[in-house]
């Protein structure tokens, strides 16, 4: 057992706890099975990130609408694509969306509601703990990734987990979840309305993403919105997924998963004055 999963078996187990769920959780867990056991180890509050997808999508809507003139609009929910820029595209800093990503829109939602609880989010990769995290400390407890989550479950031999409650605690949206996938913040958002399709480029895979960020640099591109994820297919592909499918295969499961329509009643959140722009 590493820190990061000896942390999260301290505060599941002694703590009251909120567990969020990056939705690529599907091409690694089975559904309802994983929130059972989460629950028979412990957790409160059982719940997926999608809705934090959707204050994302909104805000992101409402950045475009209130900076029409920007030459480039870089989305900004993968923590490695800010790190690149950050450190080999420094000029281009002024273009990436300065909204919080998924998880620190919802993390900042559970915050205010639930003030008791520890924060856990479980997520595709390190780059989550390690730089995002990082980057706006006090906003989640921990982050323990989908590989560690596994070998947990496997060390604990939890039994009996099937008498639990399966289905997620506070809201779900269902049409963000095709947000792990290459394109799906584009495809979840009303963002094609605002911006022509010919001007959005959907770009994945680090060979890309340089070669999409170089355009930029250099201004010989033409499109105007650009939604990157690091990881070729996106997060459905992420280092710490645990499980060896195809790209093409992990696609259909998350697509599956949308069609099961899980969707819960949204939650009363006092969002009157929230800001979800991540300016530092
Ligand atoms: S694209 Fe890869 S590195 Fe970026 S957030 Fe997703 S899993 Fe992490």
């Amino acid at each position: 057992m590493n820190q990061n999963q000896e942390l999260f078996l301290q505060l599941i187990k002694t703590e009251k706890t909120c567990v969020m769920f990056a939705p690529s959780y599907i091409v690694s867990f089975k559904y309802p099975d994983i929130i059972q056991q989460l629950r028979a180890m412990g957790a409160d509050l059982v719940t997926e990130i999608t809705y934090g997808a959707h204050l994302t999508n909104v805000n992101y809507e409402k950045y475009i609408a209130e900076h029409p003139e920007q030459k480039y609009y870089i989305s900004s929910p993968c923590p490695t694509i800010v790190a690149i820029i950050k450190s080999q595209y420094p000029e281009l800093e002024k273009y990436m969306v300065p909204v919080y990503s998924p998880i620190m829109c919802q993390a900042k939602v559970m915050r205010k509601k639930y003030k008791e609880h520890k924060l856990i989010f479980v997520a595709p990769c390190t780059a989550k703990r390690e730089l995002e995290a990082k980057r706006f400390p006090g906003m989640l407890d921990t982050v323990i990734t989908y590989k560690e989550l596994k070998e947990i479950i496997a060390e604990e031999k939890i039994e009996n987990y099937k008498e639990q409650k399966g289905s997620f605690d506070l809201c779900i949206k269902n049409n963000t979840k095709i947000y792990p996938t290459s394109g799906g913040l584009t495809m979840s958002s009303n963002i094609t309305k605002m911006i022509p399709k010919e001007e959005i480029k959907i770009s994945d895979g680090f060979v890309e993403i340089k070669k999409t960020l170089e355009e930029i640099k250099n201004e010989t591109t033409k499109y105007r919105f650009f939604d990157l994820l690091n990881c070729e297919g996106g997060c459905i592909n992420g280092p710490e997924v645990a499980d060896d499918k195809m790209i093409d295969e992990r696609n259909n499961e998350i697509i599956k998963y949308k069609e099961q329509n899980i969707e819960t009643e949204e939650e009363e959140y006092d969002l009157e004055g929230e800001s979800f722009y991540s300016e530092e």
